[in-house]
């Protein structure tokens, strides 16, 4: 995705109400994120707080959404809906997202297990090592990361869905 500046970071969330934007906390190493390397952008509020957040890129437009992590995650070992890494029960939690419109003023939302630290990008590429003799080259495909994508936009899809 392109580079965002803070402004454009902040003017991007569908789903916040004023007081989220306001609590809204960058991660540390903004300025350092790659963003060639991102097809999305998620991370945990730095605060500590039950908060985090996805932007992605759709078209010219960057779409952000505010998730809640709700209560510590499964006891067992689960799977992330985004990436399909297996996770330890408290590395993958439960986050709903309220949804944009009519729909998110009555209270409505969408809900997902991901991993805890939303670092889905990364943990694909973790659990799916390249092997030894396979090189990428810049800017090609990542197979194993399309499906990841694909999964996020559903879920921020979900988000702004208008209820029929
Ligand atoms: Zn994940």
């Amino acid at each position: 995705m392109r580079a965002l500046t803070e402004t454009e970071v902040r003017e991007a969330f569908v789903n916040a109400s004023e007081e989220e934007l306001r609590l809204l906390r960058l991660p540390h190493d903004f300025l350092l994120v790659d963003w060639d390397y991102l097809d999305f952008f998620a991370w945990r509020d730095p605060s500590g707080a039950k908060r985090g957040y996805v932007l992605m890129q759709e078209d010219d437009r960057v779409i952000g959404v505010v998730l809640h992590a709700s209560g510590p995650g499964r006891m067992r070992s689960g799977m992330c809906n985004i990436c399909h890494t297996m996770q330890p029960g408290n590395q993958v939690g439960l986050f709903t997202a309220r949804r944009t419109g009519d729909a998110g003023r009555r209270g409505d939302s969408v809900g997902t297990y991901i991993c805890a630290d939303l670092s889905c990008h990364e943990n694909v590429r973790l659990a799916h090592p390249l092997a030894p003799n396979e090189v990428r080259a810049p800017g090609q495909v990542d197979m194993r990361l399309d499906g990841t994508t694909r999964r996020m936009e559903n879920f921020v899809g979900r988000v702004r869905e208008p209820v029929p």
